[in-house]
């Protein structure tokens, strides 16, 4: 589907061009939307913006690196295994990109209640990679373009109109979504040496960094950190600890039936005092501690240097040894980023158990980056600063290819449908908007936009106030209807969704209607009070005794439900009396802090409000009353005047009229 809504940019792309295979550019022209970057948010935002039907081409460095991990070979995790989930939901590409690559998966937090689990698997990275752009170039009306880009075009009225290549190429489009990572004007610290780069053998987008500040965007500088590769041929395996992915692995996205790719068993081993003692030694080798790096690290997931200054009681921090992949040798041990010296690295891997004669394939090292402050930018992900410009991922100061990829999934559907409408700024037309109460996404989305990121960005369940139905479990009942309605959803998940309904439709009745009286419930071993009443199998579900065989063996036709609808039901019926107690805080949420306050709201009509208070709501824009909410020094009263303004209708927004 094409949009039939207005002829796009006049200038084309030259006929020399590198583009997929599958379309040739000069058959494209000026576009719809052009994502930058073919990373983890990009690839999300390329694929989303053209499922929903915007010609899209993606401009990225190099086809080959379409979906590298630039640092561990895993995805998923706590939280971050939520977020997958939800970009599933959606018809992303990411879950079933590892599904297709993963060589180990694991549920984290099994034993633990559902609103804390989360999936992981550790990739192969090459067949993550190869299965990304497999996805990406199976895309229809999605075009990649090799090439950096040094600039954006900006119309006369200030909207991103596309962007400029540095080899002088041009491309048009009605909305540009920026998902350039750790490139922009990045410089890697390995010891005492400095080295422009975007990732380790890949130059920095530094023209672009400078041009965006030019432009007038809020700009910071972030750093993070990777550990050194080691040779696997050169570890005492035998002497660790054996770590094994759950049997059978269970898939990331609803649309993989199950796992096929052989999997692997990782190893543990832990530091010493000895090899703290190394790191304390040459600590100021090291470029974070040297005072060479201003950027700010993240404080969750620290280097090794940090560990050991921060936590110095502690004379011992677990490393998870976890292959590469399953025809490589390349070992990443998870839990010592660094950027002390080379020499230093190898020091301190030689205090630690079954690292002893250990190899470095490449040594460890810190990147500093600029990123652009969230704050200046819509709940949509477009920025405030210029109209038509989304930006999503690393840039927007997270850290991780989850984080990236939810946002790369909202920037791209929003860039889309608003191209669809003609590229209007802030139209108040149909958007994607994730809010705290229907995803980890939103909460990320709400968090990044209201009180923007000092440090990198990660997602953690605590951070969700409705964590309890924000689960992995649930990211499609959630997200999918919403989805399909914004045209984002395939038509094989479409299906698929709506005979996962209808299943969970009759088993959610069969539960309501199964039932035993007390006595019947008793001799089978389920502890109910014996007060005549019979009990529904969803009753039933709440103790523990009435496990999921237990309950198979007397009614065969719950047995016979599919696993993903036998494992909604009981969880719908454990935590059934806190699941209504979150929907109502979701609903109380919704009706006051949910509440949009319109983009260009006038705060000078609103009667009764402090020059002081209309100072901070212009200042920072707030997109909710909740997000107005969080402004430090706004005060209850201020905000009960805006909510009445909103309600009333009174305000006119400043855009539609001036
Ligand atoms: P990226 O995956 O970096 O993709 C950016 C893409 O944009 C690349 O394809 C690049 O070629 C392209 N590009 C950039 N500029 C241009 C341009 N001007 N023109 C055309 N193309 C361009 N995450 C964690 O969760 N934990 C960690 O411990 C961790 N450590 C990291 C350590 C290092 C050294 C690095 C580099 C990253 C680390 N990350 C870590 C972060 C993780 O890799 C990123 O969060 C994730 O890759 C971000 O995805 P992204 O799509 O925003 O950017």
């Amino acid at each position: 589907m094409m949009f039939h809504v207005k002829q796009w940019g006049t200038e084309v792309m030259s006929d020399t061009a590198q583009t997929s295979a599958s379309r040739p550019v000069a058959r494209v022209g000026g576009v719809d939307v052009i994502v930058i970057g073919g990373g983890h948010a990009g690839v999300e935002a390329a694929a989303a913006a053209a499922r929903i039907g915007a010609r899209t081409v993606l401009v990225t460095h190099h086809r080959a690196t379409i979906g590298a991990m630039s640092c561990n070979p895993a995805i998923g995790g706590i939280g971050k295994g939520t977020l997958v989930r939800e970009v599933d939901a959606l018809d992303g590409l990411m879950a079933r990109a590892i599904d297709r690559s993963g060589i180990q998966f694991r549920m984290l937090n099994a034993s633990r209640g559902p609103a804390v689990q989360g999936p992981r698997a550790q990739a192969d990275r090459k067949l993550y990679a190869a299965a990304m752009l497999d996805l990406v170039t199976q895309t229809a009306g999605l075009d990649i373009v090799e090439g950096a880009v040094d600039d954006l075009i900006v119309d006369d009225a200030g909207r991103a109109a596309g962007v400029v290549l540095a080899d002088g190429r041009r491309l048009t489009a009605a909305a540009v979504v920026l998902t350039t990572g750790t490139f922009l004007r990045g410089v890697i610290h390995l010891g005492d040496s400095r080295i422009p780069a975007g990732r380790v053998g890949e130059a920095p987008a530094a023209a672009l960094g400078a041009r965006l500040e030019a432009l007038g965007l809020p700009m910071g500088r972030l750093k993070t950190g990777t550990p050194p590769r080691l040779d696997g041929r050169t570890i005492d395996w035998a002497s660790l600890t054996i770590q094994h992915g759950d049997s059978p692995p269970r898939p990331f996205s609803v649309m993989t039936d199950r796992i096929t790719v052989p999997q692997i068993a990782c190893h543990i081993t832990q530091t010493t005092p000895a090899a703290h003692d190394v790191i304390r030694a040459h600590l100021h080798e090291s470029a974070v501690y040297s005072g060479r790096i201003a950027g700010r690290g993240p404080r969750y997931c620290p280097s090794i240097e940090d560990k050991v200054v921060r936590f110095a009681d502690r004379d011992s921090h677990q490393i998870f040894l976890e292959p590469e992949g399953l025809d490589d040798d390349t070992v990443y041990p998870n839990g010592i980023s660094t950027s002390l010296s080379e020499a230093a690295q190898a020091l301190m891997l030689r205090q630690i158990p079954g690292l002893q004669a250990v190899r470095i394939i490449r040594p460890g090292y810190a990147i500093e980056y600029d990123y652009v402050d969230p704050r200046s930018l819509l709940p949509t992900l477009e920025s405030r600063v210029m109209p038509g410009l989304y930006l999503a991922g690393q840039i927007n100061g997270t850290t991780g290819y989850e984080e990236a990829a939810a946002q790369g999934l909202t920037a791209g559907a929003n860039a889309a449908l608003a191209a669809g409408e003609g590229g209007a700024a802030h139209s108040g037309g149909r958007r994607l908007l994730p809010d705290r109460g229907r995803s980890l996404t939103g909460v990320m989305i709400d968090d990044l936009t209201t009180r923007g990121a000092d440090e990198p960005y990660r997602m953690f369940t605590s951070r969700a106030e409705y964590r309890l139905l924000l689960r992995a479990d649930n990211a499609d009942l959630r997200l999918t209807d919403e989805g399909a309605a914004l045209g984002l959803i395939g038509p094989e998940r479409r299906a698929a969704h709506a005979a996962k309904m209808a299943a969970l439709g009759e088993g959610r009745q069969m539960a309501r209607s199964l039932t035993l009286t007390a006595e019947q419930a008793r001799g089978h071993g389920i502890p109910v009070n014996r007060d005549g009443r019979p009990r529904s199998l969803s009753q039933l579900l709440v103790h523990p005794e009435a496990g999921r065989d237990l309950l198979a063996g007397i009614w065969p036709a719950f047995g016979a439900l599919r696993p993903d609808i036998l494992e909604q039901i009981e969880i719908e019926a454990r935590y059934d009396g806190y699941l209504g107690r979150q929907e109502a805080d979701v609903a109380a949420w919704r009706r006051e802090g949910g509440l949009a306050i319109p983009d260009g709201f006038d705060y000078r009509q609103v009667g009764g409000l402090s020059s002081e208070m209309r100072e901070k709501f212009d200042r920072h824009r707030p997109a909710t009353i909740a997000a107005a909410q969080a402004i430090a020094g706004v005060t209850p009263a201020a905000l009960t005047l805006v909510i009445g303004a909103i309600r009333r209708g009174h305000v006119a927004a400043v855009a539609a009229a001036e």
